[in-house]
């Protein structure tokens, strides 16, 4: 039997042997700690959704460069938007196609923006949040509740995209986004967990959020317009609020935009102290309003119940 060394008798970053047994044990340790305690499927079923996010990534940088200037979203695939050279296979490939390139067109080498790959990366790591938010699993309602959630994602950060190159939100994707919003939230609980047992109807909670975004939404915008004497909220904001509160019903789009007003707000006064951006001058508010509707999907009941804890 082998003696067993102290930590004295190695040779530092000599022993391999030793080295790779320390290395595989501090890695195991790690995906344990990750894991609490979630089983191989769902780690299977986080993987799968990272893949179909950044895909999905790719395909909202389509959508966000075409659907402003009324080209088909399918139609002709991914091209070099100077030389116009189709991507070949492996330049396709989320995140990675846009490394491989170097972030140059191989044929004409004009840059291609860092967006690109970074949108893509966003989608993953979106999808990932949603797959542990909703312990994802490869049964039929797993797979419809994540493809749906995945749309809602999809649709905010397309509308982001768009916001933040012409500030306009398109009304084609916010109106998608309340229908599907609305037969999902409608017919899933039901499919879900059966007629008897659906609780509170996901309808009732859906026109309540679609109401409240709305009417927050003009209420904000007639007093800032009666205080500020101009236009203080776009129409297309308080529409993607609607749609917001269509997914996630009117609590969790309460926390949604308590978080994106303070995201926006704290953004906006340190872009003006700094200089990024003048006062009076407009900006996209449908980034925020996105990203907090993210947070309040993925962390509002946690802030509600603690906040329910503290009063
Ligand atoms: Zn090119």
């Amino acid at each position: 039997m082998m003696p067993i060394r102290a930590f004295g008798d190695m040779e530092p970053f000599k022993d391999w042997a030793i080295l790779s047994v320390l290395v595989r044990r501090v890695w195991r340790g790690t995906l344990k700690t990750l894991a609490f305690g979630v089983n191989d499927a769902v780690w299977f079923a986080l993987l799968y959704w990272i893949v179909i996010g950044a895909a999905v990534g790719s395909f909202v940088n389509v959508v966000a460069y075409r659907l402003p200037q009324g080209l088909s979203l399918i139609w002709p695939p991914s091209a070099c938007p100077q030389c116009k050279t189709p991507l070949g296979a492996t330049e396709n490939i989320p995140i990675f196609g846009w490394a491989i390139l170097g972030g140059k067109c191989k044929h004409c080498s004009t840059s291609i923006s860092w967006r690109y790959p970074a949108v893509e990366l966003a989608g993953a790591v979106l999808f990932a949040g949603l797959a542990l938010h909703f312990q994802a699993s490869f049964t039929p309602t797993s797979l419809v509740e994540m493809s749906a959630w995945g749309f809602f994602i999809a649709v905010l950060l397309a509308l982001s995209l768009i916001d933040i190159d012409i500030m306009e939100l398109p009304s084609e994707l916010t109106r998608a986004g309340i229908l599907v919003g609305l037969i999902f939230r409608t017919f899933y609980p039901i499919w879900a967990t059966g007629l008897g047992n659906a609780g509170p109807p996901g309808l009732v909670d859906s026109l309540y959020g679609l109401l409240l975004g709305i009417g927050l939404f003009d209420t904000i915008s007639f007093v800032g317009e009666k205080v500020m004497g101009k236009e203080a909220m776009g129409g297309g904001d308080a529409i993607l609020a609607a749609m917001m509160g269509v997914w996630l019903g009117w609590q969790l789009l309460l926390v949604g935009l308590a978080l994106g007003f303070t995201l926006g707000a704290v953004i906006g006064v340190v872009a003006i102290a700094t200089g990024q951006l003048k006062r009076e001058e407009p900006f996209p508010f449908g980034p925020f309003l996105a990203l907090g509707g993210v947070g309040g999907l993925l962390f509002g009941e946690i802030l509600i119940a603690s906040y329910l804890n503290f009063i």
